[in-house]
């Protein structure tokens, strides 16, 4: 084998983007009804940069009152949003879709401040992404009855958004977008660790003149969340997170009339067959895992190699690893962050030390990590089986399990051996053996010969405990609408 030639002596000198044009307030506030206003709680939270420990901003907590106060203003601007004509709605989106592009740089700056993923992520593909989410919508906006013929949609009403930290701006234009795009109006909840660029998305909903109540952010921690699950004026629930936190919500919601869609934790499979192009499966196997840091619900943490070719792609997986940027998620030449938090890091040293305990054998790259902020470097785990606790838990990690397999059917049978079903990659040059797997395999998403690919024009969405419903294209729609 060819080995990467790392010349060790020589080092990439830092290309760090500057943070000077980044306007941070110390404190700040709820948006209910079009304003930025104190909660009643008068209680704020720090929000950290997780590569440097320290605190960026204070950020308020919501209570209660300040929950129900999002939720009647959503409900009051339901009325004239709902009604209002859908070209003039379709305006309105095109408009924040702008703004999001003319202020991509310090969107990706603070994402990458706030959350710790590597700039040239953030740069290349949350932001991008969470801009084009909204223009696709605010396409359909007005063509709702092309989109679903001889049927007459209807908004649902005001939908209560709760999202993840791990891509916080685009998980949150993935809820707003087709929810305002079908004229109902919303009260979001960001995570706790990255609630920043939510609210940055506010400050531009506001000067785009959105009408007042039709976006509320509120943030808070999980007992937030609970308020607003929990409040009878929701219609819907949108909810992206733990697959333990999402059947907390099933239960609350059970016997309403809440609508909901719930997207979930997932343990994807990714699928190396022996007739594979070889180099482009590494890069791909490196793309599915290490991509933000592994905080990923659609992450290819489990990896199939054909047992002819398993030793060459392991030995090249190895080299490629060994060639990771570890470091300042503001270097553009980092490939791996920060991870989220210490809590999040916590979790994933723990998975760590119950793959060695239960006999996985560990390889992990060599890099040099600074002492402040939250690191894990590149992790694999041979020598594991089905029954590791390792290959069936979502890690949500940079922390990959290995195994092999013989036949097709095999690898079927084992890569649907988990209680998840969200991804799976597979990669070949047969197209037959593709759509073999593409039917056979329990996943909402699967990617040939290419992994963690989206585009705002295609459903993303799980089976069994990675949840219900889809985000993205008219299934994104479907989701935000009744049909009299
Ligand atoms: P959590 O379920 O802990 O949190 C998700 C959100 O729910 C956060 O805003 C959280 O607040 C809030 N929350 C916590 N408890 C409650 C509650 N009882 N009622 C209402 N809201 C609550 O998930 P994580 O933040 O740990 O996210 C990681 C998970 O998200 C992974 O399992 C991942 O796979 C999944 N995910 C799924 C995606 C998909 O599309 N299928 C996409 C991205 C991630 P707080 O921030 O304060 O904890």
């Amino acid at each position: 084998m060819s080995k990467l030639n790392l010349n060790k002596t020589w080092n990439y000198a830092a290309a760090t983007e500057s943070t000077n044009h980044i306007l941070l307030k110390e404190k700040y506030d709820l948006f209910i009804n079009g304003e930025f206003v104190k909660s009643n709680s008068k209680k704020y939270f720090d929000t950290i940069n997780p590569a440097t420990d320290e605190v960026i901003a204070k950020i308020s907590e919501a209570n209660k009152k300040d929950i129900d106060l999002a939720v009647k203003s959503a409900k009051i601007a339901f009325r004239r949003w709902s009604k209002l004509k859908a070209k003039e709605r379709g305006k309105y989106i095109f408009r924040i879709a702008r703004m999001i592009q003319e202020r991509a740089k310090e969107f990706a700056v603070i994402e990458s401040m706030d959350g710790g993923k590597p700039i040239r992520e953030s740069r290349d593909v949350d932001i991008p992404l969470a801009a084009n989410h909204f223009f696709y919508y605010a396409g359909w906006a007005d063509k709702l009855e092309y989109a679903f013929p001889n049927k007459t949609p209807k908004p649902l009403g005001v939908a209560g958004q709760i999202i993840t930290w791990n891509f916080p701006l685009l998980m949150a234009v993935w809820k707003i977008a087709p929810a305002i795009a079908c004229g109902n109006t919303v009260v979001l909840k960001p995570a706790e660790t990255t609630s920043l660029t939510a609210l940055k998305l506010a400050e531009i909903i506001q000067e785009s003149g959105l009408p007042k109540g039709v976006v509320n952010i509120v943030t808070g921690a999980g007992n937030t969340g609970a308020e607003i699950v929990n409040h009878p004026d929701i219609d819907k629930i949108a909810f992206t997170g733990s697959t333990n936190v999402g059947k907390l919500i099933q239960k609350s919601i059970s016997g309403t009339k809440k609508k909901s869609t719930l997207e979930l934790g997932g343990k994807g499979a990714n699928i190396i067959f022996e007739d594979a192009a070889i180099d482009q499966a590494v890069e791909g196997i490196v793309n599915a895992i290490f991509f933000n840091q592994g905080h990923v619900c659609c992450a290819g943490s489990r990896l199939f190699v054909q047992e002819s070719v398993a030793n060459i792609v392991i030995e090249k997986l190895k080299d490629r690893m060994s060639s990771l940027i570890v470091g300042n998620p503001l270097d553009k030449n980092t490939d791996i962050g920060a991870i989220n938090s210490k809590e999040q890091l916590a979790t994933i040293n723990k998975y760590i030390k119950i793959g060695q305990e239960e006999g996985g054998e560990i390889y992990q790259s060599k890099c040099s990590i600074s002492k402040k902020g939250n690191w894990c470097p590149p992790t694999l785990f041979l020598n594991v089986s089905q029954s590791h606790t390792i290959v069936q838990e979502e890690i949500f990690g940079p922390v990959l399990a290995i195994q092999t397999f013989r036949t097709i059917d095999e690898v079927i049978e084992k890569a649907n051996n988990t209680p998840f079903g969200l991804s799976a990659g597979v990669w070949t040059e047969k197209g037959s053996k593709i759509f073999k797997l593409t039917q056979e395999l329990n996943a909402g998403v699967v990617w040939a010969n290419t992994y963690n690919k989206f585009d705002p024009t295609s459903p993303f969405g799980g089976f069994k405990e990675s949840g219900f419903g889809r985000e993205g294209g008219l299934h994104g729609l479907k989701a935000y609408l009744k049909f009299e």
